[in-house]
């Protein structure tokens, strides 16, 4: 039996162009380019041709996942070499890898096999350190604020009633709450506080969804960091820090330019996460590969219900642009898990367990259309897979009319995926009649109601007494026109990580509602998501290593 290569070995024997051929053949003029060393470069975006194009944007989304993911980013890297293959100018748009998950369950986020992004290892790990300047930022703020109170609190703010939260980069359920400022006078003032992941933070999304320098540094002063004794909100404009917050993130703003391991040019560039923040990569980057691509091959976090929902609703309607094609990425293995199999005979050819699956996927599709883009599903082929297996989701496809292509992108890289290329390029041919689900005007309660039974196929919304509380407070703010970003497990439309397939008849509870003026959303925390996530049984750090020579292992 061969054993494949890992995906690491795969990226150390690839050979990559110097990252100024890559920046030329995307047309970006060598004084735009800051190189970090030899095959990574960032952009100054001030320094790009004026616009001529308005690239098309084609965002890879799945089912619902397991654990391991369905192969988002493979597809997705895959998709734009084939799209490169067939003559079209294309460019990638990725989040960046953050440490926890790369630490955690996955062990990289580079794509796979024979469709990866390049150079592996420096992406996956502090990709030119753009997450750590976020962290920095994020907390800076914390110190600013903790500062304040032990310096006179002029602004009066209640210690305990600070929402602000420092971070790290890292999954550390240990830190999701701490007390702070103990010792004594002379250490500061105590109180409460806690840490979420880098990726969760109102820095990272505000990064995510700013346009310019000036957007982010407007952005962040409208941050509300807590509450006066009064009950008044107070925000980083208040403490007069943006401009030193700004100035932290200068270097990390400018988009990273990369290379998929074919040549195609690879924006990656910011990292919030699906499920507790919104998901996608930053609209800096995503704006500067529309004006220099034809076709713009970007991806958000796990299923439609989560990235795909946050992209449309969120990022699509702040940048002003409508995705044109969606691929929803479906695996055997996962459709299989939906269909009822344990995880431990996910490998076993079971074309029951299929069949039954695929309630999971047609509701994705159905999302995909009630945001009226016309979707195109890429089953990502598993070497465990069998043909029997692959001809349910062929013929269940071909019989409700969606677009289907069997893609092997991890075994050949672009080649394997010509055909779900000709379907991107076939439907982006065809009209679409984008629609946002909701209007922001719309009450909290109605956009909530529309994501749950629109996105999700539930019941309805049910609001904890803290998320009422949270609610009147926000209303009482004039905050409520904001759009709605969902923190919800990715493995369940519903809010139980547990109910499987396509349930219906659920209600989600909201438990908390978070204002985030910076990022204009307001989160709400559903079920028992964590904005800290902690580390699995048997980390994937356990598996990594280093030799004397410098080679990495373990990263996949
Ligand atoms: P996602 O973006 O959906 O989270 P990734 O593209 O990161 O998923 O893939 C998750 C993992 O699965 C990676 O380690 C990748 O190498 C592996 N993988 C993806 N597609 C395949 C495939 N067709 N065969 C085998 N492994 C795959």
């Amino acid at each position: 039996k061969v054993v494949p290569l890992t995906d690491l070995q795969i990226a150390s024997q690839a050979t990559m162009q110097p990252i100024a051929e890559i920046a030329e053949k995307a047309g970006i003029p060598e004084n735009a380019v800051e190189p970090y060393g030899r095959y990574k470069a960032k952009i100054d975006v001030s320094q790009l041709p004026a616009k001529s194009r308005d690239g098309k944007v084609v965002l890879v989304t799945a089912i619902s996942p397991t654990p391991a993911g369905e192969g988002k980013s493979t597809v997705t890297v895959g998709l734009a070499d084939a799209l490169s293959k067939l003559g079209e100018k294309t460019m990638v748009a990725l989040r960046e890898p953050s440490l926890g998950p790369v630490m955690g369950i996955k062990g990289g986020a580079t794509g796979g096999g024979y469709a990866q992004v390049l150079p592996m290892e420096e992406i996956n790990l502090h990709f030119n350190g753009d997450i750590h300047a976020i962290t920095t930022a994020n907390n800076a703020l914390s110190a600013m604020i903790d500062n304040h109170l032990h310096q006179g609190n002029v602004l009066r703010l209640d210690p305990r009633r600070i929402t602000w939260k420092r971070v790290l980069d890292m999954n550390d359920r240990a830190l999701r709450k701490v007390t702070i400022g103990l010792g004594g006078p002379a250490q500061g003032v105590p109180r409460e506080d806690g840490f979420d992941i880098t990726v969760a933070s109102e820095i990272m999304a505000v990064f995510c969804l700013a346009t310019s320098l000036q957007d982010l540094k407007e952005r962040i002063a409208r941050i509300v960091i807590g509450y006066t004794y009064d009950k008044e909100a107070v925000t980083v404009r208040d403490l007069g820090v943006q401009g030193a917050l700004t100035l932290l993130l200068k270097e990390a703003f400018k988009p990273n330019l990369v290379q998929t391991m074919e040549g195609t040019p690879a924006l990656i560039h910011g990292g919030p996460f699906a499920n507790i923040a919104h998901g996608c990569n930053s609209l800096i980057a995503t704006n500067m590969a529309r004006q220099l691509a034809d076709i713009v091959v970007t991806e958000a976090g796990f299923g439609s219900d989560l990235g795909a929902e946050k992209f449309m609703n969120i990022k699509a309607r702040r940048g002003g642009f409508a995705p044109d094609v969606v691929v929803v990425v479906a695996t055997i293995r996962a459709l299989k898990m939906h269909g009822g199999v344990p995880k431990s005979a996910l490998g076993d050819e079971n074309v029951q367990a299929v069949t039954a699956g695929i309630a999971n996927l047609a509701k994705h599709i159905d999302t995909v259309h009630a945001f009226g883009v016309k979707p195109v599903v890429a089953l990502n082929r598993f070497i465990t897979d069998t043909s029997d297996e692959h001809q349910v989701v062929l013929n269940w496809c071909r019989a409700n009319d969606v677009k289907v292509a069997l893609t092997n992108v991890w075994e050949e890289g672009g080649e394997g995926g010509i055909a779900l290329a000709k379907e991107v390029v076939g439907l982006m041919e065809e009209p679409t009649q984008f629609t946002h689900l909701y209007d922001v005007e719309q009450s909290i309660h109605d956009k909530l109601t529309t994501i749950v039974q629109k996105v999700y196929g539930g019941e309805g919304v049910r609001l904890t007494d803290q998320a009422l509380k949270d609610l009147q407070q926000i209303e009482k703010n004039g905050w409520e026109t904001l759009p709605i970003c969902m923190a919800k497990t990715q493995y369940s439309f519903s809010d139980d990580p547990k109910l499987l397939g396509r349930p219906d008849g659920f209600t989600i509870t909201v438990r908390e509602i978070i204002p985030k003026l910076g990022a204009g959303f307001l989160v709400c925390l559903t079920g028992d998501i964590m904005t800290m996530p902690g580390l699995p049984k048997t980390p994937a750090a356990l598996k990594m290593d280093i030799d004397e020579n410098g080679n990495a292992t373990g990263l996949t």
